[in-house]
């Protein structure tokens, strides 16, 4: 039987720790604040924005949410998002993805400035990971090595495959793994036999957001397996892993839900704070 990776408890000790940090932030004046801009009412968005809310309240990051209704003009939005970059009290900025079919997702995202854009989604961003010099890591990422590293699972030389190649997800991850030594190998929609390469894995990542994608024929035997799916099947979540099946082949498991979810939400507020320090020693390298 795997060993289950317990994202829940992985991300609670994260918050313990950011707790700490933030309080001795507050006593030197610096109060690290999240503004999160959700627009539209989306009630999958409106959920994730209130449980992100929740976590910076309760590791004490100042967190505020902006409504906008879904109609609003792209530069509208843009005007709002020009002022947060512009207010020095404001460390972390995110914009709720997905926005509604009429904004261009890609042009409002460059106008959250690279130095507080919490996500890693700013193309400058981008670039300094994919040059070995990362500002941050997007927070579904950064959580990944988070469980990867507390778990004590190596990364160095072994085999990483991961299973989707989208910019909030399964690209940056890559990129990460890349920088950890492993032996990368992306798939996507379009391979062709994924199986063949999956097999291969050490390190597993599923996030295509397909349910039951991974078998227990698509592991290998004693492979790290870390389900980023979230999909609802018959009102239960589940990931992109047959999940019990799997269990009983493989080394280590995240759990849907309990695995990587948590995670992406320690992650944000660990970013936040991480942002909040650099701007206030002025070395952001931006401005
Ligand atoms: P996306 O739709 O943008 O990208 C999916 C990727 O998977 C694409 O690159 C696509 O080519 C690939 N893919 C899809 N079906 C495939 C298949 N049959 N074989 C091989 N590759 C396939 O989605 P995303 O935003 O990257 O999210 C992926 C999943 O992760 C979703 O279920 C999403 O809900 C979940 N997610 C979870 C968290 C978390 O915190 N746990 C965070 C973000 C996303």
């Amino acid at each position: 039987m795997a060993r289950i990776l317990d994202g829940k408890a992985i991300a609670k000790q994260v918050k313990e720790e950011l707790r700490q940090r933030v309080s001795q932030l507050r006593e030197t004046g610096l109060v690290p604040k999240l503004v999160v801009v959700l627009v539209g009412d989306d009630a999958a968005s409106a959920s994730y924005v209130r449980s992100k809310s929740r976590a910076a309240q309760d590791v004490g990051i100042d967190a505020e949410v902006i409504r906008m209704p879904a109609n609003i003009a792209e530069d509208e939005l843009i005007c709002v998002l020009e002022r947060l970059n512009k207010d020095n009290a404001v460390h972390a900025v995110l914009v709720q993805l997905p926005l509604p079919a009429h904004l261009d997702t890609d042009r409002i995202l460059m106008h959250v400035h690279p130095a507080k854009d919490v996500d890693g989604f700013h193309p400058v961003n981008i670039g300094r990971y994919a040059t070995g010099t990362p500002l941050l890591w997007p927070c579904t990422t950064a959580g990944i090595l988070e469980i990867l590293e507390r778990s004590e699972i190596s990364i160095t030389g072994r085999t990483a495959v991961i299973v989707g190649r989208s910019r909030i997800v399964g690209w940056p991850t890559a990129q990460l793994l890349l920088a950890h030594n492993a032996t990368v190998i992306q798939c996507h929609r379009r391979t062709v036999n994924l199986r063949e390469y999956t097999r291969q894995a050490d390190i597993l990542v599923a996030a295509a957001g397909q349910p039951s994608l991974i078998g227990p024929d698509d592991v290998k035997v004693g492979a790290t397996v870390i389900d980023v799916g979230i999909n609802r099947v018959e009102g239960q979540l589940v990931g992109d892993v047959d999940f019990a099946a799997v269990e009983e082949k493989v080394g280590a498991i995240t759990p849907v839900p309990g695995g990587v979810g948590p995670l992406t939400v320690a992650m944000l507020m660990k970013n936040t704070v991480h942002l909040a320090e650099i701007q206030k020693r002025g070395k952001e390298g931006f401005r």
